[in-house]
């Protein structure tokens, strides 16, 4: 019988995957840590570690939906944002490096010690709410979703990091929050276009169309999200949205005629216009 070793397995498999996918050895290494539960450190440490046949036979079985498509993240169900663990599932969006950005920019307009309300809207696995919630303990940010399925991730991930500052409602974008009103409203939204062919391309294919897809332009949420913001923000509160890299002129252009002020648009690290910034009102005392 033939010596199943980490080494041999793993050479199978990145050739099996080449072609398919982006980084072949990446997937098939994260794959098997996740099915062995090992760090990647022992791949190479000990790569004559024996795999069981069934590990084995798991393993392929892996491989082969990851042949069909179906994304590293969901395969293992997790995905790391801004260095936390978070769970995910189909029920959700696969947390973007990109939307680290819109973190990045929301840190930066709230001061460390502030005991700010923040609302996140569309939350998902709740990333970037959580992302928020850690770095700024002081906080209190409630973040919402219309999917009951999504919340109940978003809700073990905030368990799972201990973070007790964060609170998920149900309900579209500002409809759990009532009256409520915040220094900071945020949201990656669903910006793609109904139709646009990006859509049957890796991942986005196997995620859920309605945290992706908004309308015939892909500006519906975003135009909702800003028109009603300012019957939820503080005088002087910030409004953060992330976009599509071609949809910077045309969020400026709602926020500008929505009486916004200090609107900008920042880059992303692809140099891509991405998320769009806008205060209400005058300076914050
Ligand atoms: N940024 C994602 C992508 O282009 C889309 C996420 C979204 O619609 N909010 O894959």
């Amino acid at each position: 019988m033939r010596r199943l070793t980490i080494a041999a397995v793993l050479a199978e498999v990145v050739e099996q995957l080449a072609g398919s996918v982006d980084d072949a050895r990446l997937d098939a290494e994260v794959l098997l840590c996740h099915l062995l539960s090992l760090p990647r450190v022992t791949l190479y440490s000990r790569p004559e570690t024996v795999v069981s046949e069934v590990q084995y036979r798991d393993f392929m079985a892996l491989v082969a939906r990851r042949r069909a498509g179906e994304p590293v993240a969901y395969l293992v169900g997790e995905r790391e944002f801004w260095s936390l663990k978070l769970e995910v599932s189909t029920a959700v969006l696969i947390p973007r490096p990109e939307t680290e950005l819109l973190v990045e920019q929301t840190l930066l307009r709230i001061p460390d010690d502030a005991h700010w309300r923040v609302a996140d809207l569309g939350t998902g696995s709740g990333a970037i709410a959580l992302a928020v919630a850690q770095e700024r303990a002081r906080c209190r940010v409630v973040a919402s979703d219309c999917s009951a399925a999504a919340l109940a991730i978003a809700q073990r991930n905030a368990e799972q990091l201990q973070l007790n500052n964060v609170e998920f409602r149900h309900g579209s974008w500002f409809a759990p929050l009532a009256a409520e009103h915040f220094h900071v409203v945020l949201s990656n939204p669903p910006y793609i276009a109904a139709g646009d062919s990006y859509l049957q391309r890796g991942d986005l294919r196997f995620e859920p169309g309605h945290a992706l897809v908004s309308g015939a332009d892909g500006l519906d949420a975003i135009r909702e999200i800003v028109a009603t913001a300012a019957d939820h923000l503080q005088t002087a509160g910030w409004l953060l949205l992330e976009h599509g890299y071609e949809q910077g002129t045309q969020v400026r252009a709602l926020l500008k005629a929505n009486g916004y002020s200090r609107i900008e648009t920042v880059r992303d690290y692809a140099g891509h216009e991405r998320v769009s910034v806008a205060q209400l009102g005058a300076s914050l005392c």
